[in-house]
């Protein structure tokens, strides 16, 4: 798992020779981007390790997802024990 938000964006490198400068076939950039002791940091991410830390980032929003949905539930089961003790 890991924090934060996964990124891409294309972008011109500025050589005036490259492939990218007609605005064409742009290059991938990929960024990391994360609270780090409460402060915005955005690191980046290597084209090869793209996939595994797009995924990485995945896993833990659904990782929260998951706890957030049991905490709700455990809510609902504490409300409802509550009146009866
Ligand atoms: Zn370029």
């Amino acid at each position: 798992m890991l924090p934060g938000s996964f990124v891409q964006r294309s972008r011109k490198c500025g050589k005036p020779t490259c492939r990218c400068a007609a605005g064409e076939k742009l290059h991938a950039q990929f960024l990391l981007s994360v609270l780090v002791e409460g402060k915005p940091k955005t690191f980046h991410v290597p084209a090869a390790r793209a996939d595994e830390v797009r995924s990485k980032v995945e896993q833990r929003k659904r990782f929260e997802e998951a706890a957030a949905r049991i905490a709700h539930l455990n809510l609902r089961r504490f409300l409802r024990r509550k009146g009866n003790q």
